[in-house]
């Protein structure tokens, strides 16, 4: 046995390559999907005292439009 550190697979909270936000439900631009007031914000960017981490801040997240 070796005292390798192990890396255990994690998930990727960083921000991908397109930027999304975790409220996003793709990238702007995707048809069928808009841009919404975000709800847990409503929209201020802000929540307590610190930035939405829902929008990332922006007040606005990326929703899918109807139901298709
Ligand atoms: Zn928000």
């Amino acid at each position: 046995m070796t005292a390798h550190s192990k890396r255990k697979p994690e998930p990727d909270h960083s921000e991908s390559a397109t930027g999304l936000n975790p409220g996003d439900q793709a990238t702007p631009g995707t048809p069928g999907t808009g841009e919404n007031v975000c709800a847990k914000c409503r929209g201020t960017g802000r929540v307590g005292n610190g930035s939405c981490e829902q929008c990332g801040g922006s007040g606005r997240v990326i929703e899918g439009i109807g139901g298709g």
